[in-house]
């Protein structure tokens, strides 16, 4: 688990932007960085993000089908149905399999590896959403641009449990 995340450059910026571009759609991204073992400064187990990998929200309707069952059927349900979430790239994101092995081959020629995943809640908060938790990798690391431009990081280590990250050089904008 990563310890505080850092930006290279204008990473932050550029993920930033990647993110917001397709709002009021959900963005999406992959995170490229050092593996965290070959840190100097791993005391503190700090993951440094060298490379935005912007993705294009693939999710489809067509995916509901799969995703509609078991405990997803559950949460929906549990929402009265004036907050009941109707799902669309406005509130869901997918990423494209075939990006992110492009990414992770990217990743390895240039000795880095694919450290996370970041999205955006173009009309929510910067916390992970009940569906994200159940579909984020995991362990895995999440970064979340939320309405206010703000960036939440977390790192979940299985579908319940959830911690926050701290990020450093925030107030780059
Ligand atoms: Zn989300």
């Amino acid at each position: 688990m990563p310890g505080v995340i850092t930006f290279d450059g204008d990473c932050l910026i550029v993920l930033r932007r990647s993110l917001a571009k397709v709002a009021p759609e959900e963005g999406c991204a992959l995170l490229i960085g050092h593996p965290p073992k070959s840190l100097d400064f791993r005391k503190q187990n700090v993951w440094l993000i060298k490379r935005i990998w912007p993705c294009c929200n693939v999710w489809a309707p067509e995916m509901l089908q799969e995703e509609r069952s078991g405990e997803l059927e559950n949460i929906l349900s549990d929402q009265n149905e004036a907050t009941r979430v109707h799902l669309s790239k406005l509130n869901r994101f997918a990423l494209d399999p075939k990006e992110q092995l492009k990414a992770q081959k990217w990743a390895r020629a240039n000795y880095l590896q694919v450290l996370g995943v970041a999205h955006s809640h173009p009309d929510g908060d910067a916390v992970p959403s009940l569906i994200d938790l159940k579909w984020g990798l995991s362990p895995g690391l999440m970064l979340i641009l939320d309405k206010y431009g703000t960036m939440g990081a977390w790192w979940k280590s299985d579908e319940k449990r959830l911690r926050a990250v701290s990020i450093s050089g925030l107030d780059k904008k």
